[in-house]
């Protein structure tokens, strides 16, 4: 494994751009459960009736608690030393972006600066019929409350099942994950598309991918280096690595 994270180390400190792609195994750490592990949020809900539109439009009250119970709990959790390590490696290395699937802020509460945020973010809002979009209020209860300008419902501004990414952040992300040199990929099952496809564009552009995840996934058969560990533990462990090296 020391000869692993060595090897990734070097990998990064040489990149000229860097392209970081994250799924909800690295806030697992922070405490924030991931949809489809076993303790997984899909184990004991049913997706389709908490995140699709049919769902909201159903039941708009279930699906509103079930988000500012999202919201509250993201809150209350802390980036962890995963977060922080890629603040860190942000600093080091010429040219890093996060792309995310995460949808809980924690990058951008870490100190990430360039962040793109594939799923949307439990912090906004936007109006289910017209362009109004809001930030999270305080006064709001256990309704969703009414967008101010067409009297619709406002809704949380995260892609639900059967939805289109954002448009401006999917064509970065593929932009950047082509002329990359390294793509480090975080904590995901790879079982989500478009995001999934990132890495293997990547590669297939030349860049050597880096996998960190606990178990195997659908990338670790195509990485050049899988490290199978927390993140939590081996990010930080690599950025030492490469503070040592600068320091040389
Ligand atoms: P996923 O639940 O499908 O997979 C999580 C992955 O993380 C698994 O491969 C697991 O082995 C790995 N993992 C778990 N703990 C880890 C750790 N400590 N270190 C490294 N890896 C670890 O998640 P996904 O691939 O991100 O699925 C995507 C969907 O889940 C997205 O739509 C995203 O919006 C949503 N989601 C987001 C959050 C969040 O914002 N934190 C939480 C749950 C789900
Ligand atoms: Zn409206």
């Amino acid at each position: 494994m020391e000869e692993l994270i060595s090897l990734a180390a070097r990998m990064l400190s040489g990149s000229n751009v860097t392209t970081v792609s994250t799924g909800a195994g690295i806030s697992k750490e922070s405490g924030i459960p991931t949809f489809r592990g076993s303790d997984g949020i899909w184990k004991s809900k049913n997706p389709k009736e908490l995140a699709s539109l049919e769902g909201f439009l159903s039941n708009p009250e279930l699906v509103w608690k079930w988000y500012m119970q999202r919201l509250f709990t993201a809150r209350e959790k802390d980036p962890n030393p995963a977060h922080l390590a890629l603040v860190d490696l942000e600093g080091m290395i010429p040219h890093l972006t996060v792309i995310t699937q995460n949808v809980d802020n924690l990058h951008r509460r870490a100190g990430s600066r360039k962040v793109v945020e594939l799923h949307g973010n439990i912090e906004h809002f936007r109006c289910l019929e017209c362009a109004h979009t809001a930030d999270f209020d305080p006064e709001w209860d256990d309704r969703p409350p009414r967008c101010p300008e067409c009297g619709s419902y406002i809704r949380p501004d995260i892609v639900w099942f059967g939805e289109q990414l954002p448009r401006t952040e999917l064509e970065y992300a593929f932009d950047i994950s082509s002329r990359s040199d390294t793509f480090l990929i975080i904590g995901t099952s790879g079982t989500v598309q478009p995001a999934a496809q990132l890495p293997i564009m990547a590669r297939r552009n030349g860049a050597r991918l880096i996998e960190i995840n606990v178990t195997e996934s659908a990338f670790t058969g195509q990485v050049d280096i899988s490290l199978q560990g927390k993140a939590g533990e081996i990010l930080p462990l690599i950025v030492n690595e490469i503070r040592a090296e600068n320091s040389s």
